[in-house]
């Protein structure tokens, strides 16, 4: 056993109390801590890796959905552009909250001094955040607000006070020594999960955060909209986007692919080629500018983008930038007290519905969500009153933390292998099947009671560190089997294609699951319906 299951004042190398407890230090976590602040709490902030380079957004350059205040015209058009990608889900009220609190804290950002690009006559451009430059600042108003921020220090799971959750407990990766938290209330900003596919600002997201709410009694919608894929230069793995919108593709004998073909080219493993030819020299320089890390793959291999044509392949990246994650209500609350979630932690459904969330939408979730969570979290917390720290904490972690035999026979890597195996390919998860599904269940079912039963750790390693490191890769594991179990009960309970649930053997949309299919539970899983939005349907 790691971690002690009683939490005392003694049991864990470093024991803090703060109001809020924020896990994860991705863009939607540092805007739930810098909130819950502003709202009076005492803040912790714990993360895997380091705050400012870690997660999703740090490596990437993200394009910013926000309104324009007064500008009615552009900012309905934009609302309709995303409601029309959005197959029926989304719900236009819930959109424009979100835009509209994304603008008020994008000035906020300005007023802290976000050194946005500005053009001859001064205007500042707000609709993109370079990845790099945007988590630094945030990491410094964490710093300059109070935030107690812990780098290189993953949760590894929730503790839980009478029914409550109540602080979380981890370890320093690199030390070795455990830490608690005891919090009045727990924000999971852990983001999604790629499945450790390789694809650029994922290596650290392996659903850990989905693990622990569902540890605590959380749920999930829209787990099947996870059919996410994305470009990248066959021998990188940086998937940006944006650049392919000037491409042309061909294939190995030089035939023209259509772009909508590409993705279904790729998966039934068709090689194809890109070339940006359709970037002129105003919008080579935009993308060499504001895009600068997909040009150092071009320099290290030699070769110009925008006329020589370069091998491509589909990399997966799951939950990121996808649709579904933890349900949660207006206020980012999961329905368990004390529990809140935000960012590609979360369902996005209402958001940007069943299609992909980057390009502007996610960006914009990860600032509204996070000030909302961050705010309610706070006041929870300060609710509580005096008898928040007297709890009796427990910590509720299970499955590869708290082995159930002596001696366990397969280690993390192997288990992380074969969930790899079942969702990551193309033939796989980017078009589904009853078939192909029935035979991952049955996979990771039992890589599910492997798993419980506990995972191999050696005993004997080196240092502290690597010990830290063994511990962390057996919780991963565990919570890699369990999101492959979730997405794959959403995805099995879904015949029909939408968005980003594509099923070959049904290729249409059927109007009559126009509902969002919920899924949870660890050893047994629990699927239903909900309803749509009513103005979902309306529309
Ligand atoms: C290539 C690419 C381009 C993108 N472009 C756009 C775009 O143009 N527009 C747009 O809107 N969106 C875009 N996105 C999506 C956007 O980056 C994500 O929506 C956003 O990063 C989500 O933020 P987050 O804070 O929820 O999660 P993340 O940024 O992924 O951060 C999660 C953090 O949690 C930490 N963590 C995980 N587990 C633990 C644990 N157990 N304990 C402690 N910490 C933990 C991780 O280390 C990580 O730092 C893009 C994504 C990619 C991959």
């Amino acid at each position: 056993m790691v971690l002690p299951t009683r939490v005392t004042e003694s049991s864990h190398a470093l024991t803090l109390t703060a109001d809020v407890l924020v896990i994860g230090g991705g863009p939607a976590g540092c805007w739930a801590a810098l909130s819950a602040r502003a709202a009076g709490a005492s803040v912790v902030l714990v993360e895997k890796g380091y705050v400012g380079t870690s997660g999703a957004t740090a490596p990437a350059n993200t394009t910013l959905f926000y309104t324009v205040p007064g500008d009615t015209f552009q900012n309905d058009a934009m609302l309709d552009d995303r409601m029309g990608t959005a197959q029926g889900f989304a719900v236009r009220s819930h959109v424009r909250r979100v835009y509209d609190e994304t603008t008020v804290q994008i000035e906020l950002m300005t007023r802290w001094g976000y050194p946005w690009p500005r053009n001859e006559e001064g205007k500042a451009f707000c609709g993109n955040l370079r990845g790099p430059d945007y988590m630094v600042f945030l990491r410094n108003r964490l710093l300059a607000e109070g935030v107690r921020v812990l780098d290189h220090s993953p949760a590894l799971e929730l503790l839980g006070a009478g029914g409550v959750v109540a602080g979380a407990a981890g370890i320093r990766r690199r030390t070795g020594e455990t830490w608690a938290v005891r919090a009045g209330a727990v924000v999971i900003a852990t983001g999604g999960t790629a499945f450790r596919s390789g694809t650029v600002g994922t290596h650290n997201l392996t659903g850990d955060g989905y693990l622990f709410a569902a540890e605590a009694g959380a749920g999930f919608s829209g787990m099947e909209f996870s059919g996410q894929y994305a470009l990248a230069p066959l021998e990188g793995g940086l998937t940006k986007g944006i650049i392919y919108f000037s491409g042309s593709f061909s294939d190995g004998a030089g035939q023209p692919v259509p772009r909508n073909e590409v993705a279904a080219a790729l998966a039934a493993g068709r090689q194809v080629y890109a070339v940006l030819d359709k970037a002129g020299p105003y919008l080579q320089d935009g993308y060499r500018l504001g895009q600068p890390n997909i040009f150092v793959y071009f320099q290290r291999l030699g070769g110009n983008p925008f006329t020589d044509r370069y091998p491509v392949k589909l990399m997966y990246e799951g939950t990121v930038r996808a649709a579904g994650g933890l349900a949660v209500n207006d206020v980012c609350a999961t329905g368990v007290p004390g529990l809140y979630a935000v960012g590609d932690a979360t369902t996005r459904e209402i958001l940007t519905g069943t299609a992909m969330s980057g390009g502007g939408p996610a960006v914009a979730w990860c600032i509204a969500s996070g000030t909302w969570a961050g705010r309610d979290a706070a006041a929870f917390a300060a609710g509580l009153g005096d008898k928040a720290p007297t709890r009796v904490f427990a910590g509720l972690g299970q499955a590869g933390l708290r082995p159930r035999v002596a001696k366990p026979s397969v280690d993390a890597a192997t288990v992380t292998a074969a969930v790899q195996a079942e969702i990551v390919p193309p033939a796989k998860s980017f078009r589904r099947s009853a078939q192909a599904l029935a035979h991952t269940a049955g996979v990771l079912d039992g890589l599910w009671a492997a798993v419980r039963d506990g995972l191999a750790l050696d005993s004997a390693y080196p240092t502290p560190d690597a010990h830290a490191r063994a511990v962390i890769r057996a919780r991963e594991a565990a919570a890699l089997v369990a999101t492959g179990r979730w997405i794959t009960a959403a995805a099995q309970a879904r015949t029909e294609t939408r968005g980003l649930h594509r099923r070959s053997d049904f290729p249409a949309r059927d109007p009559s699951q126009h509902h969002h299919i919920l899924t949870g539970g660890l050893d047994t899983l629990w699927v239903r319906t909900a309803p749509a939005h009513e103005e979902a349907v309306a529309a």
